[in-house]
């Protein structure tokens, strides 16, 4: 407990520091753990596609440069948050969910040599409980990330599904949470949300959604299409996940960044 407390304490008077301009801002990291939203991002095969209008680009009459676009989205697409509307009645939707929530501690579970053996990987309790022999216990409000290694196969299809027809949500081979580390996050921890570089917190092989469906109904949110894990430290980083605040949104696209200042800066950025 006390080890949780200075690690949270040291990470936040850092930060707190640099806002302060005692230890400039340069000598933290920021890092963007989120895609690019493009018409090349990730979404479901059934979700319509993303479109991108240009409106205006160029000098108006009068001689100042304008621009102006519209886009037109489906919700889960790219690196993005799921709601627990998304898949729990009479739970938050986007624009409900407390600003609390959207900022918290960075854990991040490294299962790359498990995926590298079993794509259809789930991350396990025991996963868990190794990150806290190392690191501490998950802090209350964390954000949980599973780090697969998925995020370089972004945004190709073929090697992000793991499938040769990628239309085809049935072939698809990607890992994800298992609903029992889910479940025991739920009784066990007081987390705020999980995350993971692949395009379901469900492994791919599922069909009932399990993790989602516990996730939700706990009120935890989801980040899915996470970038950049490699460029974070395992623990005592502070995670800042922003979606659109979209009216009755079941999720929508996230600007994801992490935020460490007392970690070897040459070792991530
Ligand atoms: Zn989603």
């Amino acid at each position: 407990m006390a080890i949780r407390i200075t690690n949270l304490l040291l990470m936040f008077a850092a930060l707190l520091k640099s806002v302060l301009n005692e230890t400039p801002l340069d000598k933290c990291c920021i890092v963007d753990m989120s895609h690019t939203l493009d018409t090349d991002s990730i979404r479901f095969p059934t979700d319509p596609e993303f479109i991108f209008t240009i409106l205006t680009r160029g000098i108006e009459p009068e001689g100042f440069w304008l621009e102006l676009n519209k886009f037109e989205t489906p919700e889960h697409i790219g690196t993005h948050m799921d709601a627990p509307s998304h898949f729990a009645r009479d739970r938050w939707r986007v624009h409900e969910i407390p600003a609390q929530r959207l900022v918290g501690a960075g854990v991040v579970v490294d299962v790359r040599n498990k995926v590298k053996r079993n794509p259809d990987y789930r991350l396990s309790v025991s996963d868990l409980r190794k990150w806290e022999m190392l690191y501490g216990r998950i802090p209350d409000g964390a954000i949980v990330f599973m780090w697969s290694g998925w995020d370089v196969r972004y945004p190709n299809k073929t090697s992000t599904f793991n499938s040769n027809t990628p239309e085809d949500i049935r072939t698809w081979h990607f890992p994800g949470f298992h609903p029992s580390a889910m479940s025991w996050l739920v009784q066990n921890r007081n987390i705020s949300m999980i995350g993971v570089d692949t395009p379901s917190v469900d492994y791919a092989q599922t069909s009932v959604y399990d993790v989602h469906q516990i996730m939700c109904n706990a009120s935890i949110m989801g980040l899915e299409n996470v970038n950049n894990l490699a460029k974070i430290p395992p623990s005592r980083s502070l995670i800042v996940a922003l979606p659109v605040k979209l009216r009755d949104g079941s999720g929508g696209p996230v600007r994801i960044i992490s935020i460490f200042c007392d970690t070897d800066k040459s070792k991530y950025c």
